[in-house]
């Protein structure tokens, strides 16, 4: 559930884009692009709504020479700041460099949709020669001396004073990037940190592609009724889907991913055949053979601590942590282990829970991680008589996606019309304008992308095609929400989980942080924000999913367009804590570990055995295996974007629960006045100023850790 936010700060969506995830291929030529043919990908974007993204004129010859131009065209308007015969002034420094690189990020946007969600083996073949590539260039920008004494003196003139506190943060983000990147290190030391961060960029490509080619490629075929036992009809209908697609026809396929996964290991009866598909799933990346990933996670880790140490820092932690709103893994790693302790107890309580019910099955067995999830759902039958089956009827994706416009219409004043005529990279995918329900006037554009497809990754996320600002004009946003729904049979509705439909509202509620931005400069828009501050407001709106408002008006039959029950509604709300002791333990395990892996400094690590001790010495519960192994760590091997941050989405979380408080101690979640104040403090905002305030502006005091407890029902 990761944003991927754009900003003209072009080093920061080229760690971004570096990152990006890419498949194995071997076509490594990028076609010639006729010099006669103009490059589609170079133009501004024509058409409604302020010019929208050609996704229709896209090949993949395009990218290279594209991608090269719009490189040099920007290194041209660098120079031409950073030779500028006139004194530096915020004007001729700051603004002029928030005027570069429009091509590239025009190009780069539509590079990043092909990497994530249009890849074939001849884009991998682009990505693997532009990865470094791009990776240098970034490196270029930030250590270009004069440009940087440049800065440095708008950085500490007495000048800076008189300027507005929106244009102060944005010099103290312009400088400290710059520094944090290396611009203050000698000739030598500057070319060692461009060497690593191409290495880098390589392995980040590696580590992805092992991951994806074993996802892609390995799967279990179930052949027979008795095989399918105590699967439901909807699970049953996707794997026969994905048989299709894997070409192996007359079974039953489930697949290596996450989503495919976890409804087997929920409703197989089948012990021996749970066993078999948990083991495929989380040894992804960790099977000895030319896709393993071990040895390429020891050689990330080293060169990140050389990189630290480089940049002044004791290790890639604090270097990370440093423009963080936790300040220091010191702080991060405080609050991780306040909330270890309980969410452990409370796992052994659910455990306790699971063998009590096997035993009075007469099972015979010990529960094992592999049985987990499978006996989650019968004590959640037990306990609550909840079944998710039972709530799933009501969940359709369409009125779903109508429950999230409309409440975006109740909090932020917002309409949502089809706009069926922008271009589209997949016919799949569909486009909504936004405006202002009283004015009319243009918020955005909002791209839905629902559908799983070959080329496409996993999980759901959002994305920024372009972001809002005011110093090229008056430039609205286009923003994205994407997720990987096994499409339904045609002319039927698309029924989802309880759990997919709140990352629904997840990644929605960044989608809002993009579109209500209000600000001037485009490096601070949006969701351009500190990454463990960035997944509150998206935490934040998985809260109106349970709202009765919702509930009554989109989850609705989809046979008998009868609203859901009440006592189902209830059985819900009671059934909320339910579970997140094995929640929160499986990912604060990973984000305790990502944490810890990167405060060793340059001692070389073997991550398997890492893993084992670390996880030891936690006293991690036998019953439960890391959210992410090390080994498909996405997260923190595929780019930098999360390494020494998996915790951002506790710290969130924190803020979040204490944030929803305002609602509840008001007048509800529909409640106009704090959802203006949410609008004006936070959502609006960007990184115009530090979050820490921009928190205390909407809440009157810095978050409490309290409601965390409380939501998660632990006791603290
Ligand atoms: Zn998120």
């Amino acid at each position: 559930m990761r944003t991927l936010s754009k900003s003209s700060l072009t080093l920061l969506i080229l760690t971004i884009l570096a990152g990006l995830l890419t498949q194995p291929g071997n076509n490594s030529s990028a076609a010639n692009n006729s010099a006669a043919e103009p490059n589609p990908l170079l133009a501004t974007w024509q058409g409604p709504f302020g010019g929208v993204p050609p996704f229709d004129k896209v090949k993949v010859e395009y990218f290279k020479p594209a991608l090269e131009s719009a490189m040099a065209e920007n290194l041209t308007e660098i120079d031409k700041i950073a030779k500028d015969p006139a004194p530096p002034t915020f004007d001729n420094t700051i603004v002029a460099m928030e005027k570069t690189g429009q091509t590239l990020d025009r190009v780069s946007t539509i590079y990043g949709v092909w990497s994530s969600t249009m890849s074939t083996p001849d884009f991998q073949g682009v990505q693997r020669e532009m990865a470094p590539k791009l990776a240098a260039f970034s490196d270029q920008i930030t250590q270009n001396e004069l440009l940087f004494k440049r800065l440095e003196t708008v950085y500490n003139s007495p000048d800076k004073k008189k300027l507005t506190p929106e244009q102060q943060r944005l010099v103290w983000l312009y400088y400290t990037n710059f520094v944090r990147s290396g611009a203050k290190l000698d000739a030598k030391a500057k070319a060692r940190l461009t060497e690593i961060n191409q290495q880098l960029a390589g392995l980040f490509t590696k580590f992805s592609n092992n991951v994806l080619f074993e996802e892609d490629n390995e799967f279990i075929a179930l052949k027979s009724e008795d095989e399918l036992k105590g699967l439901p009809q909807s699970v049953r209908d996707a794997e026969a889907a994905s048989a299709v697609v894997k070409k192996q026809p007359g079974t039953w396929v489930v697949m290596n991913t996450r989503s495919s996964v976890e409804p087997f290991l929920t409703y197989s009866d089948r012990r021996d055949l749970r066993e078999k598909v948990w083991r495929m799933f989380i040894m992804r990346g960790d099977n000895g053979d030319e896709h393993d990933n071990n040895s390429t996670i020891t050689e990330i880790l080293q060169l990140r601590a050389e990189r630290a140490k480089l940049l002044g820092y004791p290790t890639h932690a604090h270097w990370r942590l440093e423009n963080a709103m936790a300040k220091t893994p010191g702080r991060a790693m405080e609050l991780m282990m306040q909330v270890w302790k309980p969410a452990v107890a409370r796992v052994h309580e659910e455990v306790g829970d699971m063998q009590a019910l096997a035993d009075k099955e007469g099972a015979g067995i010990k529960i094992e991680p592999w049985d987990y999830r499978y006996y989650m759902e019968k004590v959640r039958k037990a306990k609550y008589d909840l079944d998710q089956n039972e709530v799933k009827p009501y969940l359709q994706l369409d009125k779903l996606r109508e429950a999230i416009h409309w409440v975006a219409g109740e909090l932020f004043n917002f309409k949502f019309t089809p706009a069926p005529n922008v271009p589209v990279a997949h016919p799949d995918i569909k486009v909504w304008q936004v405006t202002d329900k009283t004015t009319g006037k243009l918020i955005g554009l909002w791209f839905f992308d629902p559908y799983a497809r070959a080329g496409k990754r996993s999980g759901a996320w959002m994305n920024a095609y372009r972001s809002q600002e005011r110093v090229n004009g008056e430039i609205t946003t286009i923003v994205s929400n994407n997720a990987n729904f096994v499409k339904g049979k045609p002319g039927e509705p698309l029924l989802i989980s309880w759990d997919d439909a709140t990352t629904m509202f997840h990644e929605f509620g960044h989608a809002l942080h993009g579109l209500n931005s209000n600000v001037t400069y485009p490096s601070l828009s949006g969701t351009s924000v500190a990454r463990d501050y960035v997944e509150f407001p998206s935490q934040l709106m998985e809260h109106w999913l349970s709202t009765p408002e919702v509930l009554q008006k989109f989850a609705v039959h989809y046979q008998t367009g009868k609203p859901i029950p009440r006592d189902l509604v209830d059985k819900i709300e009671r059934s909320k804590t339910f579970n997140q002791g094995f929640a929160t333990v499986e990912y604060l395990a990973a984000a305790i570990l990502d944490m810890k892996l990167h405060l060793l400094g340059d001692k070389k690590i073997d991550a398997r055995t890492f893993e084992k001790e670390a996880l030891a010495e936690l006293g991690m519960p036998h019953e439960i295996v890391l959210r992410h192994r090390l080994p498909q760590f996405l997260h923190v091997f595929s780019s930098d974007g999360y390494s020494a941050g998996y915790y951002s989405y506790l710290w969130a979380d924190v803020i979040t629960a204490d944030a929803f408080g305002a609602f509840s101690e008001a007048g509800g979640p529909y409640d106009k006045k704090v959802a203006e104040r949410l609008r004006k403090e936070i959502f609006s905002v960007g990184n115009t100023l530090d979050p820490a305030d921009a928190y205390r502006n909407f809440r009157g005091r810095d978050p409490r850790v309290e409601a965390l407890m409380k939501k998660r029902g632990f006791s603290s």
